[in-house]
């Protein structure tokens, strides 16, 4: 209180009328254990779920554990109740019944599964010079010279002449051998380095060596590349004719791991946008009697514009909000029209090293808690969700009043680029919706970096946000 006496005016009125987003090591230090115990069941999400497919397997698996079971239509549900539905073992949806009636509508939190990565071509395999390659083809927004020389693992799934699904994946078990892109030597990049840096390593040039041996047989023409599919042959039944009815995909081999002295960062390859994944599907989980029916969709192809039938662009969220309408016997529209909608994704974290491209007092910085962000977009906000004052008012309303630690942050400054999400695709379902997520340093990188307390603060957010 005599501290207190001491504060001069100016100071006084300073503290009433300004505001600044807090830093959570200074202001909340005790959170740090809670996060980085949190933080080991991301990173344990994380390792397991490097394809969208293995997201959704794992979601299943510990939605099952926490008593959901798959949605039906011949079901009476009551509030508490918990159910979820898999689309095309691509997206998953999965909800938690509240004490409101439906038509008064639900709370969704939408968070994306896809990452980008190196997709298998559809004819990938070829030997040259003696060596045999995976011809890729990228998918979503990568910067193509970051994936020369580092460490990939092969995942994904082949559906065999016979109808038979086998899952694919090398490079992840301790011993497993593992793949990668070649890079030219310093001593000969003389030529190469005059390339502009986005074509430092250009698309055709992500080839992924797969082998060097050949199958000794002086008869055929390819032995390198023989010897590899006599490997995959041996190991998954499938020959090159099989690559035609398979998606495969080169990720990033590292397993997430912990950054700095302090261990406050989290280390791996797709926290875009897995961060907000995990975090949803605690949130949704840990969930019990909720006043609203809440959503939680994970979605898949945001990384390409959320299109195809398993991403956001599609009718299977509205379709689940009708099946869930009909089991109440309310209208769907009426639920959408009065829903409220978390896009939740990741933002770009001020780095102090590329300072130039953001503007302080409205980036989002690591340490500060989730990201708010009322519109993503690029060039006078076009593609933009653009979240109204009063959808603004109800998220932050919901966080504060749990003790959220959360900030505002854009995607850049004016006119550096930027970018959209899910956001735009729940509106246009007559939703009311706003972006949330982490902030990320190096995105859409092999490696990028999430800090604990944010990753913390973002299933508390989700926690808050199911409770209003
Ligand atoms: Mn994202
Ligand atoms: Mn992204």
């Amino acid at each position: 209180m005599d501290q207190e006496k001491e504060k001069s005016a100016g100071k006084l009125l300073e503290e009433q009328l300004t505001w600044k987003f807090p830093h959570i090591g200074k202001k909340a230090p005790k959170q740090t254990e809670e996060a980085a115990a949190f933080c080991e069941g991301y990173k344990e999400f994380l390792n397991q779920g490097k394809t969208e497919r293995e997201c959704v397997a794992k979601a299943v698996e510990m939605l099952e554990a926490a008593g959901y079971r798959p949605l039906s239509m011949t079901e009476k549900y009551r509030p508490g109740d918990k159910v979820y539905l898999v689309n095309r073992q691509k997206s998953i949806l999965a909800t938690t019944f509240g004490e409101e009636p439906l038509n008064k509508g639900v709370r969704i939190n939408g968070a994306h599964i896809d990452s980008p990565r190196l997709d298998l071509k559809p004819y990938p395999l070829y030997e040259k010079s003696d060596i045999a390659y995976l011809k890729t083809h990228y998918y979503g927004g990568i910067r193509k010279y970051q994936w020369g020389t580092v460490p990939l693992a092969l995942h994904g799934v082949v559906v065999k002449k016979d109808g038979e699904a086998v899952r694919i994946c090398i490079g992840e078990q301790t011993g497993d051998p593992v793949f990668c892109v070649t890079d030219l030597l310093p001593h000969l990049a003389a030529k190469q380095n005059e390339r502009k840096l986005a074509e430092g390593l250009k698309g055709e040039e992500l080839n992924i060596v797969i082998g060097s041996l050949p199958f000794a047989d002086e008869e055929v023409k390819e032995p390198v590349k023989l010897l590899a599919l006599q490997i995959l042959y041996d190991k998954y039944g499938m020959t090159e004719a099989d690559f035609l009815r398979a998606e495969i995909e080169l990720v990033p081999a590292q397993k997430a791991v912990d950054v700095g002295l302090d261990r406050s960062l989290v280390g791996a390859y797709g926290q875009d946008d897995r961060v907000c994944a995990y975090t949803a599907l605690m949130a949704e989980i840990e969930t019990k009697n909720p006043r609203y029916t809440t959503v939680t969709v994970l979605t898949d192809k945001e990384e390409i514009g959320s299109e195809g039938n398993t991403g956001m662009n599609s009718a299977y969220l509205r379709h689940y909000i009708e099946d869930l309408a009909e089991l109440a016997g309310v209208r769907a529209r009426e639920v959408l029209r009065n829903s409220l909608c978390l896009s939740s994704d990741v933002n770009a974290a001020y780095d102090p090293t590329f300072s130039d491209v953001f503007e302080a007092n409205n980036a989002s910085y690591i340490n500060k808690g989730c990201v708010l962000t009322k519109y993503t977009g690029a060039r006078g906000k076009s593609g933009a969700n653009d979240a109204s004052a009063e959808t603004m008012a109800k998220v932050i309303a919901a966080m504060d009043n749990e003790g959220v630690y959360w900030q505002a942050g854009e995607l850049g400054a004016v006119d550096q680029g930027g970018g959209g999400t899910i956001a735009k695709y729940v509106a246009q379902l007559d939703v009311d919706v706003v972006d949330l997520g982490v902030p990320i340093l190096s995105m859409h990188a092999p490696f990028e970096l999430a800090s604990k307390l944010d990753v913390y603060n973002t299933y508390k957010a989700f926690m808050a946000f199911y409770k209003v």
